[in-house]
């Protein structure tokens, strides 16, 4: 198109749109904001709006669709939620006093990692955008240096203004993204970072390579702190690529925020090796914070740990759960924590009713330090400041001489002079904007006040004047009234015009009289209107005044925040515990995992008190790996997500359920699911199932606990039951993790006679005649068959298959074990690994023993081996 024939404002919106071409342009004009082509097109599909058409000048028709103001609100949300930008255009001059078009400019990009309102975000969760840049490091001595990637996440969640530094490596990045779980993700145009399958649901936004300069970063971040050098922050040289990556992610921010960066805290620092990394599969086969079968919160282990009070605290579970310590001393720390508030009820009530009175401070906080509270959320920050002196006071009570709950008392910190300050100027319960009910509380201000009393005194006034011009004229209907043409003025009726005083000015006529106004009237009817214009400035003014005097303390109060999120954690935790009949944890440095009586978090709260079974198990050096065998819905899976729940529960500082737990520090938890069990990714369900398992046996260490619940069963059975094998082998001579599989392969129980750390359980099941009774308890040795045809009659299968099905099966077992009825294969020698799929041995091979060479002539040997050949490949063909 030429642009001669395009109309000025199209030109306008072309010359925007071009500097927002990854946005959907939200371009203002009057009371609707329009979208044009593309973003028409977009708008109308996902929307659901109407497709129209402008006339552009020329020939050339523009599909448009528009949103109303009013509703805009919604429409950006619908649209962030689905993974767009949306580019905010308003008018940025008045269109009466505009010389040709109306000056428009962008003044917001709502994206869905960069957003404030309360219906784009979650209370309960963080929502993070991050930065990911890589980075080669230098390792070893001077001539065989290697080189290898790291890499640098700048996580930042402008809604709390939170700001995290990290620094790993490729393979933690999938971890580590699953645990902040952006909503967007910014690499590098060109980058090699291949971020992991399960972030799909992110937005990925590309920037240019350049915007992740080292030392361009460096001097963005230190200006954004109004630092002269990173040292201040903690930040050292091992922290480059992170702060590479807050370089891009600080200027994208700016960008999306034309009219000044959100405050954003301080950033916090976090190195490699605090926490346990939890990688996605693992994260999702545990259902720690989503459920497998909707991804939903319920059934997960955040749902039963979830009693927070506190938007942050919920945040900071959440954020626990995801990122289990591996530090004894710092778990510790957390129990004696959670184990203070366990056995003092008192302090723990106190505490819990508290914080209840605590709003989201850290996000309210943003919002005042981001310009966007409205006076409602000062005002409720105001009180949750107000609200934090009876949370000290329980701390007090409940604190020991020192502990984390003590350094958090010593730390204290109301921020009382803000709360106080927030209180006392604010009204206590203000409106949602500025405008006809008072948001600034009377006796704060002079000017407010005196503009208040000419208003409310305004009417007293014309009552006034309405006495005073009866009296004088003695009019005694004379009345004074207002409308919004003439504004204030006096009416006489027709039939006493004739004592109209002079100096009365006629304004309007009507039909029962006329209507006149005095000098005296309009200096009042002046000063009365522009009294409420007045009340609505100077409100306008103290508020963003004491918003400022909140958002001035964005660092203090984001402090504040998290000790408050930390103690609804901990009581939390304490609280559950209680309910819940948990113990407290031992934490050993060595190897050992001992359970007595666990129970599974979520499972047992399915079912009625005490119907669930505990089990004891015990995984230590010369017994560090189970075999797990019984039937379909025995309780395998139940067992192995329990041993993993109640480790990781233990290594984030919460009571776990069990009579009695000794947890060895784990560095990594693995769990690998069923192929049926799982979701399909696009790969073949075998293909997903071996990556999952190659990931596994290349980055557990001997301080990791596998749980594999199958493996092997999306292929053929032999090559299945081979893998499985090897796998076994591997994870117990190579690896010599604590193990725990689960499996239907019965042959693996064989394994126990090779591998001396291994033993095999299985789940106890009771035949009571062709049924079968689930005891859903663990004993030793492993189970001789599957039940399959049991729970398949259990499924409702009809008696016709199920009887099929058990003459089948009598027959595969004779062939299989050369007809010698035993179910429990025979044992198989270490070194014949053949024999595991069974020891009958075949015709063929009978003949062959029979075979007596010295006393066969060459032509029997020959004719012997010529049937034999035959034999052999006729059984091939078979
Ligand atoms: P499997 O993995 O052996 O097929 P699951 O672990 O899925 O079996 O358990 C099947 C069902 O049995 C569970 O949904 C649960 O209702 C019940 N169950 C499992 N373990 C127990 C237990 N220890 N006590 C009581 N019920 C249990």
């Amino acid at each position: 198109m030429t642009t001669v024939s395009v109309t000025p404002l199209m030109q306008q919106y072309r010359e925007i749109k071009a500097r927002h071409q990854n946005a959907i342009l939200f371009f203002r004009m009057g009371e609707f904001y329009e979208m044009f082509y593309e973003d028409a097109e977009t708008a109308s599909r996902v929307l659901g709006l109407t497709l129209t058409s402008r006339n552009n000048g020329a020939a050339a028709e523009v599909p448009l669709a528009g949103v109303p103001v009013k509703a805009a609100n919604d429409y950006v949300r619908r649209l962030v939620q689905r993974g767009f930008r949306v580019a905010i255009c308003e008018q940025v001059e008045d269109p009466k006093v505009a010389k040709g078009v109306v000056r428009r400019e962008v003044i917001e990009t709502v994206t869905p990692g960069v957003a404030f309102a309360d219906d784009l975000l979650d209370g309960s969760r963080n929502n993070f955008i991050c930065a990911v840049a890589t980075a080669e490091q230098r390792d070893g001595v001077a001539k065989n240096e290697t080189a290898s990637v790291v890499v640098g996440v700048a996580a930042a969640d402008v809604s709390t203004g939170e700001v995290r530094l990290i620094v790993t490596n490729p393979e933690e990045l999938d971890p580590l993204l699953a645990r902040l779980s952006p909503r967007e993700v910014l690499v590098a145009a060109g980058s090699r970072i291949s971020l992991p399958a399960s972030r799909s649901e992110a937005l990925v936004t590309e920037r240019d390579a350049w915007e992740f300069d080292a030392s361009m970063a460096r001097e963005d971040v230190a200006r954004q702190y109004g630092l002269l050098s990173l040292d201040g922050l903690g930040i050292d040289a091992m922290d480059g690529p992170a702060v590479s990556a807050a370089g891009a992610l600080l200027r994208y921010l700016r960008e999306l925020q034309p009219a000044g960066l959100p405050q954003l805290a301080r950033p916090t620092i976090e190195r490699r090796g605090g926490f346990m990394p939890l990688d996605e599969m693992t994260r999702r086969n545990l259902e720690l914070v989503e459920s497998l079968r909707d991804g939903g919160v319920d059934g997960t282990l955040l749902s039963v740990l979830d009693r927070t009070a506190t938007p942050m605290g919920a945040r900071l579970l959440r954020q626990w759960i995801l990122a289990p310590l591996v530090s004894r001393e710092a778990i510790e720390a957390r129990l004696d924590a959670v184990a203070t508030f366990c056995s003092s009820v008192v302090s723990r009530d106190a505490m819990r009713e508290a914080i209840d009175d605590v709003r989201d401070v850290e996000r309210l906080a943003a919002k005042a330090a981001a310009s966007r509270s409205t006076p409602r959320e000062l005002r409720a920050l105001g009180d949750s400041l107000a609200a934090l002196p009876a949370v000290a006071a329980a701390l007090e009570t409940a604190a020991a001489e020192t502990g984390r709950l003590r350094a958090i008392l010593d730390s204290w910190d109301d921020a009382s002079e803000v709360a106080s300050h927030l209180c006392r100027v604010l009204v206590a319960r203000p409106p949602l904007a500025i405008g006809d009910d008072a948001t600034i509380a009377a006796g704060v201000d002079r000017e407010l006040d005196e503009l208040r009393e000419l208003r409310d005194g305004g009417r007293d006034a014309i009552a006034r004047i309405q006495a005073e011009e009866r009296a004088r004229t003695g009019i005694a209907s004379l009345k004074v009234g207002f409308n919004k043409v003439f504004g204030y003025y006096i009416e006489i009726t027709n039939s006493n015009l004739t004592a109209v005083p002079p100096d009365y000015q006629r304004r309007q006529t009507i039909t029962s009289g006329e209507r006149f106004v005095t000098p005296a009237l309009k200096q009042y009817e002046e000063r009365v209107l522009t009294a409420a214009e007045r009340i609505e400035a100077r409100e306008r003014e103290l508020f963003e005044q004491a918003r400022a005097v909140a958002g001035r303390e964005i660092n203090r109060l984001q402090r504040i925040s998290r000790a408050i999120a930390e103690l609804d954690v901990l009581s939390t935790l304490a609280e559950v515990a209680s309910r819940e009949g948990y113990v407290r944890p031992t934490i050993v440095d060595d190897f050992d995992l001992e359970i007595v009586a666990g129970r599974h978090p979520v499972v047992e709260r399915m079912m009625p008190r005490d119907k669930f079974i505990p089990n004891d198990l015990e995984l230590v050096a010369d017994a560090r790996m189970i075999i797990l065998t019984g039937p379909n819905m025995a309780g395998k899976s139940t067992v192995l997500r329990q041993i993993g729940l109640i480790a990781l529960m233990a290594q984030i500082g919460s009571f776990v359920p069990a009579s009695a737990a000794q947890v060895g520090v784990v560095d990594r938890i693995f769990t690998r699911v069923g192929a049926s069990d799982n979701l399909v990714r696009g790969q073949s369900t075998f293909m997903v199932e071996m990556t999952e398992t190659s990931a596994i046996l290349h980055t557990a260490t001997s301080r990791s606990l596998v749980l594999l619940d199958e493996i092997g069963r999306g292929t053929a059975t032999y090559d299945g039951v081979s893998i499985a094998w090897a796998v076994t082998e591997h994870l117990h001579e190579k690896i010599g993790c604590k193990t725990v599989f689960a499996t239907h392969y019965h042959e693996l129980t064989q394994l126990s006679e090779q591998l001396s750390a291994l033993r095999n359980f299985n789940v106890a099941v009771r035949e009571v005649g062709d049924q079968i009774l689930f005891l859903h308890r663990l004993q030793p040795g492993g189970a001789d068959r599957s039940y399959g045809i049991e729970v398949g009659r259990l499924a409702g299968l009809p008696p016709a298959v199920i009887s099929r099905a058990r003459t089948i099966l009598a027959q595969l077992e004779g062939e299989h074990l050369g007809g010698g009825g035993d179910r429990r294969r025979p044992a198989a020698p270490a070194t014949d690994q053949l024999a595991l799929f069974g020891t009958a041995p075949h015709p063929i091979i009978d003949r062959l023993a029979e075979v007596d060479v010295n006393g066969m002539t060459p032509i029997e040997a020959l004719t012997t081996l010529a049937t034999l050949a035959e034999q052999a490949k006729q059984h091939g063909r078979s």
